[in-house]
């Protein structure tokens, strides 16, 4: 049996001490849902846990100003049930509730939430397949294996795994910034900017240094849009994304004046749309321009043997969420 330390700090800065101190060996813990099945899996085999649920100022949501501020440690079910965001920012509520259950809403944490690691089913399950993620140089068994679920943008001959959070995709389309705390203070990262591409080294997932915790989430971005987050999966609930797409929508006089779309199940990483989002610039919106959006959304993507499927579903799903948010403009 392995030895494991707990340490249950009450501000960040002894958290952020106790990290330094503890290294490569040590884990931060907010809900637990996560890191608890990995560590069953042994995928994680911390030395020691570091419990930041007694960190008060991590669990402030403040949704009432110019700027959106998420505390690293509120609940999603917190966030998912704020009065504004149902109201003005659908597109951040509905991926928090169309993630995971009730039970583990309640106890997920928003940061948690971003961090969260692969489903690929050979990264979880280990020996006897080949994971460069799990066991870095091994191979990837998904490449000539079971890559149904698998990425069709972002990959790389190492890994081909996506990344399967809802929220992180929602606030990529907000262009979210999250702040992070460490032994050199706090610094501030885009969100577009904290998950990695998977390149030679698909072990490396963030851009979090091993001190680091992130601290807060905040969208710094008031303008109301219409927006949607449109979630397609194996089944209607308790699964996750097999392709989704974040949009919002600014239309003025008729013309799409602002067009932000992300997509998620479909990529290494949470992954923005940016030429489909210039392309709607100054259209109409109608289930033509959509489907033109939906179509260049997809283009350049690299399917595998079992997932090529993804690229019209994709495409669809796209532009079901452009006319959903339409409707809401
Ligand atoms: C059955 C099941 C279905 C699910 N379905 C979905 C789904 O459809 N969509 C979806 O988005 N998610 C889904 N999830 C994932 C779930 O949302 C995450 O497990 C949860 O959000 C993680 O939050 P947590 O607070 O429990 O994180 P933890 O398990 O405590 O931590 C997760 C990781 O983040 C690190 N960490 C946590 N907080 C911080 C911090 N502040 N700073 C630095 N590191 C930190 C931990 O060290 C760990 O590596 C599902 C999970 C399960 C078990
Ligand atoms: S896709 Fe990535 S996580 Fe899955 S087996 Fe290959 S290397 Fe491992």
């Amino acid at each position: 049996m392995q030895k494991l330390d707990y340490a249950r700090p009450v501000t960040t800065g002894a958290a952020i001490a106790t990290l330094r101190e503890a290294g490569f060996g040590a884990r931060v813990m907010a809900g637990g849902t996560t890191l608890y099945d990995l560590m069953k899996l042994d995928v994680e085999t911390p030395q020691r846990i570091i419990d930041i649920n007694a960190i008060e100022e991590l669990s402030r949501l403040d949704t009432s100003g110019d700027t959106l501020e998420f505390g690293a440690l509120v609940r999603m079910a917190d966030a998912a049930e704020d009065p504004r965001l149902k109201a003005e920012f659908p597109i951040l509520s509905e991926a928090l509730w169309k993630a995971a259950s009730q039970q583990l809403r309640n106890m997920a944490s928003l940061g948690g939430n971003l961090l969260q690691r692969t489903r690929c089913a050979y990264f979880r399950h280990g020996e006897p397949f080949a994971c460069n993620k799990r066991n870095p140089g091994s191979g990837c068994a998904a490449l000539e294996g079971a890559n149904r679920n698998h990425a069709i943008f972002g990959g790389s001959e190492a890994c081909i795994a996506t990344y399967p959070g809802d929220f992180a995709v929602a606030l990529l389309a907000m262009d979210a910034v999250v702040d992070i705390e460490g032994p050199g203070g706090t610094r501030t990262l885009p969100l577009a900017d904290l998950h990695l591409l998977p390149g030679d080294t698909p072990d490396v997932e963030t851009a979090l240094d091993p001190g680091e915790l992130i601290s807060a989430i905040r969208v710094a971005d008031p303008v109301g849009r219409a927006s949607t987050y449109h979630k397609i999966r194996d089944r209607e609930s308790y699964a996750f994304a097999m392709v989704s797409a974040g949009v919002a929508l600014r239309i003025e006089e008729g013309r799409i004046a602002d067009a932000r779309i992300s997509l998620g199940g479909v990529a290494t990483t949470p992954w923005r749309a940016g030429d489909a989002e210039r392309h709607l610039l100054g259209l109409r919106l109608t289930p033509e321009t959509a489907a033109e959006a939906g179509r260049i959304a997809f283009e350049g993507a690299r399917t595998q043997t079992h997932n090529a499927f993804k690229t019209d579903l994709g495409a669809r799903t796209v532009a079901d969420a452009l006319m959903i948010a339409g409707e809401k403009a």
